[in-house]
């Protein structure tokens, strides 16, 4: 940049930084993982994890104290009533569910808590909330101490207990981050799927975790509503301070803190270009996804939520590929009954209409944890009861959601997929329990059709190897890669110390997808790729090449996926994959796209 370009910007104000003062404290750069593309500046909100704002300790004085109990009294009585209310509104059939929030409801009043708390605020006249944080931490000391796995669980329990009273004490129900005037980057040690579900997400400028690696659900969730996202930084949370300047790049995983005044105009210039490559990618997304020697790609979207339509029809999706149903569930805060799910999957149909929905089921615990279901006590969630394998577990959960399903395609083009299939026997167990649903339908002269396509996800390697097997009992595959390639890696896919080799590009991962799509064609079944792989730009010559023709992906990537599918000759692409199918490392094959396709890729 030339000296009076600069001496030019230096004199302007950055607009995202407008109103805020360039820090004194020292620049800190931390690198993390890109979670989601993108860059923004603004003010630091924390989040912690025992309660949505940061606890500060304060002294109370003296002829305070016993206003500061009662205080700390009332929160519990708001915490209870509500929890009571909860418990109401169950339906008694999910007498397991009743049995844990009821226990629940005594821990509210439970000596080593409330007592415990009480006593704290008088002996130390201190506030509320940070005699509650200091007895926490005294609580769980004390269980790790014990061996009893079944006392050490109930550490759990009493966590959850307490963050409720917590959010009562410090308000954080009530003033929500929409009563915040300004928008923020929210800082925090982990987000759940239950958390995000929480916020107010249109108020959210940028993400920061310290957990998370590339694919875990916050930054899925981050990329579909276009906010720049950096996860895996370790200990953030603790560098970070509330009302620091952050800017969040999402693009390279790097968190800045309290930038210096020249590193700010530079982002902000880059911001500013992202910005218009983006409006540009909009605006060409309506051109058809033809690559240069004539075959047509389907580009769809991923959802989980009701309000994503509008991103799915802004990005020109050509359907919907996945929807998540689970973020219903977690939102409820219980178990939805089938005329909400019916109604729910209606009103997507409805606004989405004639564009195919393809709704998956229920895909729970793994790191998509109800929060009204925090019993199941598993040493290793993601290998534990999850997805399908709850779902035959309880069956009457899973009959509701197939009914509603089933009932919301008399209005629409609907698919049924099933995550998490890893065996023959789940899916012919799931097809009599989708028999018996139309059964039950008949039986209630309710309108569905029974004849919707139905599908597996194959993100499980052991369904990969039997994929010929499993092809005779369905319509259609989704290779969901972001488990694929946990499962068959052994990478948690929210663990940052394993995200170096959490790589679509792994010689493992190819040749797997290769596997299913060969298997699928084999058989004359459809097959679609739903992970994150298929939003990636640089992964898309490898899957071009591979036979894939059916992509879905984050809404927001479709415009820059369906630019490159332009540029891009299938014919070359097979040609492509039979050098790299052989190759071993994975350097080696990023590298060989690197040479091949680098000058569209920086394009
Ligand atoms: C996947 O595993 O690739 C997938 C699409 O499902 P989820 O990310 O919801 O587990
Ligand atoms: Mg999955």
């Amino acid at each position: 940049m030339g000296k009076s370009q600069k001496e030019d910007i230096v004199t302007k104000t950055p607009d995202n930084a407008k109103g805020m003062d360039i820090s004194q404290k020292k620049q800190i750069v931390i690198k993390g993982f890109g979670g989601s593309p993108g860059i923004c500046i603004g003010k630091a909100y924390i989040v912690d994890r025992e309660g949505v704002d940061l606890i500060k300790r304060y002294p109370v004085p003296e002829e305070d104290v016993a206003t500061e109990i009662n205080r700390f009294k009332n929160a519990v009585k708001r915490a209870t009533d509500e929890h009571a209310s909860i418990i109401e509104s169950l339906n008694s059939d999910l007498s397991h569910q009743l049995d844990i929030l009821e226990a629940h409801l005594a821990l509210f009043k439970d000596k080593m808590l409330y007592g415990k708390t009480i006593e704290t605020i008088k002996t130390e006249k201190i506030n509320a909330e940070w005699a509650l944080k200091k007895v926490l931490r005294q609580v769980k000391r004390m269980f790790m101490k014990v061996n009893d796995p079944y006392l050490k669980s109930r550490v759990t329990d009493i966590v959850q207990v307490s963050e409720q009273v917590m959010r009562h004490l410090t308000g954080a129900q009530d003033i929500k981050i929409s009563d915040i005037n300004k928008r923020v980057i929210l800082v925090a040690h982990d987000l759940s799927p239950a958390d995000t579900s929480q916020i107010q997400l249109e108020l959210i400028k940028g993400f920061v975790t310290d957990r998370g690696g590339k694919d875990s659900h916050t930054g899925i969730i981050a990329k579909a509503l276009g906010i720049p996202a950096v996860m895996g930084l370790g200990n953030a949370t603790h560098k970070v301070e509330n009302d620091d300047i952050l800017i969040v790049d999402g693009s390279t995983g790097t968190l800045i803190v309290n930038p210096e005044e020249d590193t700010l105009f530079s982002y902000e210039e880059q911001s500013v270009r992202y910005e218009a490559q983006r409006a540009i990618r909009a605006r060409e997304s309506h051109l058809p996804a033809v690559t240069l020697d004539g075959h047509k790609f389907q580009l769809m979207a991923n959802i989980e939520m009701v309000e994503e339509v509008v991103s799915v029809r802004d990005n020109a999706a050509k359907g919907v590929g996945l929807f998540r149903t689970e973020f219903l569930y977690i939102d409820l805060k219980r178990f939805p009954s089938e005329e909400e799910l019916f109604d729910k999957y209606k009103e997507v149909v409805d606004l989405l209409s004639p564009m195919p929905i393809t709704f998956r089921t229920l895909d729970i615990n793994g790191d998509k944890v109800l929060p009204y279901m925090k019993n199941i006590e598993e040493e290793n969630p993601a290998l534990g009861l999850r997805a399908v394998r709850f779902c035959l577990k309880r069956p009457e959960i899973f009959i509701t959601q197939i009914k509603a399903i089933l009932r919301a395609s008399a209005f629409g083009e609907i698919k049924l997929l099933i995550p998490m299939i890893s065996c023959v026997e789940e899916i012919i167990q799931v097809k009599e329990i989708i028999a018996s649903a139309i059964i039950e339908l008949k039986q209630e002269d309710k309108i569905f059709n029974s004849d919707i396509p139905l599908g597996i996800m194959i993100e499980v390697p052991s369904a990969v190897i039997i994929a010929e097997d499993l092809a005779e009992y369905v319509d259609f595959f989704s290779i969901g890669t972001n488990d694929l390639i946990q499962y068959s890696m052994a990478i948690d896919r929210r663990n940052r110390q394993v995200a170096h080799l959490y790589n679509p590009m792994s010689p493992a991962v190819i040749r797997m997808v290769k596997m299913v799509v060969d298997a699928a064609k084999k058989k004359n079944i459809d097959v679609v790729m739903c992970g994150e792989m298929a939003g990636e730009p640089f992964n898309l010559p490898v899957l071009m090449g591979l036979g894939l023709t059916q992509l879905s992906m984050n809404p927001m990537a479709i415009p820059v996926i369906g630019q490159m599918v332009r540029r891009l000759d299938v014919g070359e692409t097979k040609q492509f994959v039979k050098k790299i199918i052989h190759m071993g490392i994975v350097s080696d094959i990023v590298n060989l796209v690197k040479e091949e396709y680098g000058k569209i890729l920086a394009d």
